[in-house]
């Protein structure tokens, strides 16, 4: 059933290194999700895989001295929706990492290989697209970390060179302290599905006006992207139902979205416009904010 010739198992990320430059046709595996399908479904075959997950310590997560939030790229969603750090600091990662599949995926799907596979329905990208987070590249030419807003390369594409191993996704305390946020994934059925649409969103507001908002979209545009325009719009309005409509409205200005089987261009902009609002009107909640009836 999987064309498997050759699997390596490292114990560490120097070990992996000297065996991917020995070796460069070896296919790296996290959970293998994705990479087990793509075989099965014959997409590739023949595979020689380097398997990351006898690396000890690659699933870690830490707040590291200046606050900022490392997330091992291979911890499981399972592990990621369930952990203290991630629960009391980026509970928008929560909501992303527990509507991923359903518990046998999640309990195999790592965040990593989630970013890494490049697909723009990925339910942790548009929640690290919001936080700004940065990844860390480790190969045998040294260390690079780059913006997840430039690791995108196009429909299932990333800056990820040969040799290359996502070890690291970092958040700074910048991007995350006093900011409330909401995930709204939009798909056909509740579980094992993956997004129509998918919406992140983190906000914060100062006497009843937006001080910084930012809104992401998954499956809008050929890779996950954030909206400028109605984030540039929100800065200083005050909060009102009205304020909500008009991001909803500017944020679709930002998407690119397309006819598929899954829906057509006009419901997915229909779908943009109210989701954006909706999510940010539940970040503002969650934030204790005012009214906004
Ligand atoms: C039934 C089913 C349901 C699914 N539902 C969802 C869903 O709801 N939402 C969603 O977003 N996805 C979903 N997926 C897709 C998949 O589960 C996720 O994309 C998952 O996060 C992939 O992680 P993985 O560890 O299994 O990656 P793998 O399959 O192991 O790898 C994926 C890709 O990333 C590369 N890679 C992995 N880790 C690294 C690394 N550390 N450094 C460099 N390259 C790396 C691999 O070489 C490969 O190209 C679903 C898949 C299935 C089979």
């Amino acid at each position: 059933m999987f064309d498997i010739v050759n699997i390596e198992k490292p114990e560490t990320v120097e070990d992996a290194l000297k065996m991917l430059s020995r070796n460069p046709n070896l296919k790296i595996i996290a959970g293998g999700t994705d990479v087990l399908i793509r075989m099965h479904n014959g997409t590739i075959s023949g595979v020689e895989l380097l398997s990351l997950r006898s690396i000890a310590g690659l699933n870690e997560i830490r707040i590291l001295d200046d606050g900022t939030i490392s997330i091992g790229a291979m911890a499981t969603f399972a592990e990621i929706f369930r952990n203290e750090i991630i629960n009391g600091h980026l509970p928008v990662l929560s909501e992303a990492a527990v509507s991923v599949g359903g518990p046998q995926i999640r309990n195999m799907a790592t965040i990593g290989g989630n970013i890494c596979n490049g697909a723009v329905s990925a339910d942790s990208a548009t929640t690290l697209l919001v936080y700004d987070a940065a990844l860390k590249l480790i190969s045998n030419e040294g260390t690079r970390t780059v913006q997840i807003r430039d690791f995108y390369a196009g429909p299932g594409r990333v800056n990820l060179l040969p040799g290359e191993i996502l070890t690291e996704i970092l958040i700074s305390k910048d991007s995350y302290h006093e900011a409330t946020g909401c995930y709204i994934k939009h798909s056909s059925r509740k579980a094992m599905d993956i997004a129509m649409l998918g919406v992140s969103v983190i906000c914060r507001a100062e006497a009843g006006r937006f001080s910084d908002v930012r809104i992401a979209l998954g499956v809008a545009a050929p890779i996950p992207i954030r909206c400028n325009e109605a984030e540039n719009y929100a800065i200083g309005r005050d909060i009102t139902a009205e304020t909500l409509k008009e991001i909803g409205k500017h944020a679709v200005k930002s998407s690119k979205a397309r006819d598929s089987w899954r829906a057509s261009k006009a419901y997915r902009e229909h779908l943009i416009e109210i989701l954006v609002s909706r999510a940010l009107k539940e970040a503002v909640i969650r934030g204790g904010g005012v009214n906004i009836e």
